[in-house]
């Protein structure tokens, strides 16, 4: 693993890179080390298709949370053999039943949080396709950032950082790559069904997800702790 000045310095000379880039310094700065999140669901089909161009074998961790729409697992199912990408699928280590109701943020730590971050136990680079422009919780985002989990050093490469919903539109048009159906049906964030809605023009992207609850994150984005150099 990279100290967190020497990966704030890669940072640096990234800056000015298209995704595709910081995909492919990922995978060579982190040989055999670096997997992909990809809920299906928005941009990460993006980085999913890079990687296809760059590397099949690298892993697509996939957060089977027992809770998805059937439009996901279909479609997910399709990408990956459409593109032949390596996917690994994670499931909840415990059965906790339908939580989302009484504790949705119990729920998302048994269904999501806690089988990636044992999954991540193998790897030092955690590819993702969060935007800054996102949600505001979201808007300090970078292209990489070193991260702790339990006083592990890990590298969180998000390509996308610095796109905008537009770019990712712009992407997915001119190389032809296969959306979400429910995308064309009023969602714009699509996560597990029974916390998810589609939105109405005019509202944040990601106004759909726990609507009504306050919680804006499932919180694998905020489980690792970020270190600065
Ligand atoms: Fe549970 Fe909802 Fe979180 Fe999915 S998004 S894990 S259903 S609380």
């Amino acid at each position: 693993m990279l100290s967190p000045a020497e990966l704030r310095r890669r940072a640096v000379a990234l800056r000015d890179a298209p995704p595709e880039r910081v995909v492919t310094w990922a995978l060579a700065a982190f040989p055999g080390r670096a997997a992909l999140t990809v809920s299906f669901g928005g941009g990460g089909v993006v980085l999913a298709h890079i990687v296809s161009r760059v590397d099949r074998s690298v892993p697509v961790l996939f957060l089977d949370t027992g809770f998805h729409f059937p439009e996901t697992l279909a479609f997910k199912d399709a990408f990956v053999a459409r593109y032949g990408l390596n996917l690994v699928e994670l499931r909840p280590l415990t059965e906790v039943g339908p939580l989302y109701v009484t504790d949705p943020d119990r729920c998302c730590h048994a269904r999501k949080v806690a089988p990636l971050e044992r999954a991540l136990a193998g790897f030092d680079a955690w590819i993702s396709a969060v935007r800054a422009d996102q949600s505001q919780t979201r808007a300090g985002t970078e292209l990489v950032e070193y991260h702790e989990i339990d006083g592990r050093g890990i590298a969180k490469v998000f390509p996308l950082a610095r796109w905008s919903r537009e770019d990712v539109w712009r992407y997915i048009r001119e190389h032809g790559v296969p959306y979400h159906p429910l995308l064309d049906r009023g969602y714009t964030s699509i996560g597990c069904w029974p916390c998810t809605r589609a939105t109405a023009p005019g509202e944040p992207e990601r106004a759909g997800r726990w609507s009504g609850t306050g919680k804006t994150e499932c919180g694998l984005h905020t489980f690792t702790r970020r270190r600065e150099p």
